[in-house]
């Protein structure tokens, strides 16, 4: 199944793709995508509609965070052994946690604004997996059971912000419109093994980034018992899972966002994101 939250932002409605590829509104069977209706009892019960019944809904309207009321978004660093050669880093011993926040949030294809003072905006291809059910001190054999589904996400990164003005990475990584997710929420079930799917990232159509989640440090199942060791996951939390070769930072030389710049990135089975890059403006943030 393919969830998706369509309309202006702020006021997004449910909604499915249906095997046609066609958007079905769902707002009579509930009132929005989030920790409530990712339960799994309740996406069995979605599951189990006939999809043909439900309104088509008209014209190709904006497509929203694909889920609301995001509690936490805990990004995972360097899980790609290659990215994290081309970032100057041993690979981890242990996964590297970071936090998103959740103002960041942003569709999937909503304009990416480059923050104040930056001059480093980078890209970042990734699948993100998002929790179901709570999970605290989850087994790696059962962790799997917490997911709700899986999308993309595009975890951009101002990389001086995130290494050279100090803490933790989060500064990097939170700036308004620096989250985009989506397009569709698709379902475990749909999606299978997590770790067989390819992920790739164009700007202004070349290609930077080519991988596959078979090349993860540390695959969902353990990132998911591995946090949960730390912090409790709730349904609707969202982990993204590291970036595979190909950021800007890694190029040599480097090469980061500008103004005019296009995004366009996918994940094997969960579509397609495409994003025009812009200078921050006020009237362009969601807050
Ligand atoms: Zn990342």
């Amino acid at each position: 199944m393919k969830l998706v939250r369509y309309g202006p932002a702020g006021s997004e409605k449910p909604g499915l793709i249906d095997s046609s590829g066609d958007l079905r509104d769902l707002s009579g069977k509930i009132d929005d995508l989030d920790a409530q209706s990712l339960a799994p009892d309740s996406l069995a019960r979605l599951g189990a509609l006939d999809a043909s019944a439900l309104a088509l809904v008209p014209g190709s309207p904006r497509l929203g965070v694909p889920l609301s009321g995001i509690g936490k978004i805990v990004g995972v660093g360097l899980n790609y052994a290659d990215h994290a050669a081309e970032s100057g880093r041993p690979i981890p011993d242990e996964p590297i946690l970071f936090a998103k926040q959740t103002t960041a949030l942003n569709g999937p294809h909503d304009r990416v604004m480059i923050p104040r003072n930056s001059t480093k905006t980078d890209w970042e291809v990734e699948l993100a997996v998002v929790i179901g059910s709570r999970a605290t001190y989850v087994t790696e054999d059962a962790a799997l059971s917490h997911v709700a589904g899986y999308c993309i996400a595009n975890d951009v990164s101002e990389r001086d912000f995130q290494i050279r003005r100090g803490g933790d990475w989060q500064k990097g990584k939170s700036c308004d419109s620096f989250g985009p997710l989506g397009p569709w929420l698709v379902t475990a079930d749909e999606v299978g093994d997590p770790q067989n799917l390819r992920l790739w990232l164009n700007l202004n159509g070349e290609t930077m980034q080519d991988g596959s989640t078979a090349q993860m440090i540390f695959g969902v199942a353990h990132l998911i018992s591995y946090i949960s060791e730390f912090m409790t996951l709730m349904p609707s939390d969202v982990i993204i899972t590291g970036t595979p070769p190909g950021v800007g930072a890694g190029r040599k030389p480097p090469c980061f966002l500008a103004p005019g710049d296009v995004m366009t990135l996918g994940v094997e089975g969960l579509g397609e994101q495409c994003q025009d890059v812009i200078a921050y403006s006020k009237s362009n943030s969601a807050h």
